[in-house]
């Protein structure tokens, strides 16, 4: 969706609350109070009442927009930036667009959006066919680890090596065009790792892929009881120079994230790696969807409330 026709379809606050009321109805609400589903919208005070034992409950809350002051203006471009450009935004781009003074609540409504992304995408497991790798992305330790730490100019911690699980399910396209590619990727998904012991990645692999899954990886050590858990493991030496030739989605994904984080963020804390690849892979997840992207992202943000 352009700008342009983004302004087109919600030329006001109230129409983008509409929008907002709308689909939260769609998605169904539930009381706090007695968990009743069925709710009456209350115009005046823009509030929904429970049929039940008459709890309300405001527009934002049990949704991403909790607690937050920022106008659904605000909200809404932020989804919008964060869908529709190709290689995201940073939070102080989106601060420039927004015209907003202060950069924290900016930077955190971005993070919350991306905290709604990632549980979206961790709803869905791989299954069929499965490329596997490890890679590591250059971040900086927390600067809130660490007196030390804390010392450094503006916050800045020390340099270390992230490892990151990426899994890429792949399906086999008949009489590839130009025979370089003979497989078509569908869903990826990544995963921060606090380590790379084969048990750390079992549990891992088990909260992501269907048992179902035929897995293929190269020959590390840690990937050696993947079939334990896995319809079948296909572990294969790779030379380094023919990993891109026997692993290639997950090659791409990981070289196209790192240049994204690179582009986006001068230093990617690792305390938010995580978030910043749940950003990247819903957007390559949905690569096909077009104009819908935004109202999709729209529910995934109604459907999750990151106050517990
Ligand atoms: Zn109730």
């Amino acid at each position: 969706m352009k700008l342009i026709d983004f302004f087109k379809q919600f030329p006001d606050e109230q129409s983008r609350k509409d929008y907002f009321r709308e689909h939260r109805q769609k998605e169904g609400i539930k009381c706090r109070n007695c968990k009743g589903t069925t709710h009456y919208w209350m115009q005046t005070i823009e509030q929904f009442q429970c049929k039940a034992c008459r709890t309300r409950t405001t527009l934002r809350s049990g949704t991403v927009m909790e607690s937050s002051n920022l106008s659904y203006l605000d909200w809404f471009i932020a989804m919008h930036l964060m869908t529709s450009t190709k290689k995201g935004i940073s939070a102080k781009e989106m601060q420039r667009q927004l015209g907003r003074k202060r950069y924290e609540p900016v930077w955190f409504m971005m993070h919350k959006i991306r905290a709604a992304m990632g549980t979206r995408d961790e709803r869905y497991e791989l299954s069929g066919f499965t490329e596997m790798d490890e890679g590591f992305f250059t971040t900086v330790e927390s600067a809130t680890v660490g007196q030390k730490v804390k010392k450094l100019k503006r916050g800045r911690g020390s340099e270390k090596q992230t490892p990151v699980l990426v899994m890429a399910q792949t399906e086999k396209v008949k009489g590839p065009k130009n025979h370089r590619q003979n497989s078509r990727c569908k869903f990826f998904k990544m995963r921060v790792m606090p380590d790379l012991k084969s048990t750390t990645i079992n549990q891992v692999v088990k909260d992501s892929l269907s048992p179902k899954t035929e897995v293929k990886t190269d020959n590390y050590s840690s990937y050696k009881r993947l079939n334990e858990i896995v319809k079948k493991h296909v572990s294969k030496v790779i030379p380094p120079d023919q990993a891109g030739k026997e692993l290639p989605w997950v090659h791409i994904a990981i070289s196209n994230a790192k240049r994204n984080l690179l582009n986006n963020f001068h230093h990617v804390d690792d305390t938010y790696l995580q978030n910043y690849l749940d950003e990247f892979t819903y957007r390559l997840n949905r690569r096909f969807s077009g104009d819908k992207l935004f109202g999709k992202l729209l529910i995934a943000c109604i459907s999750f409330s990151w106050i517990i």
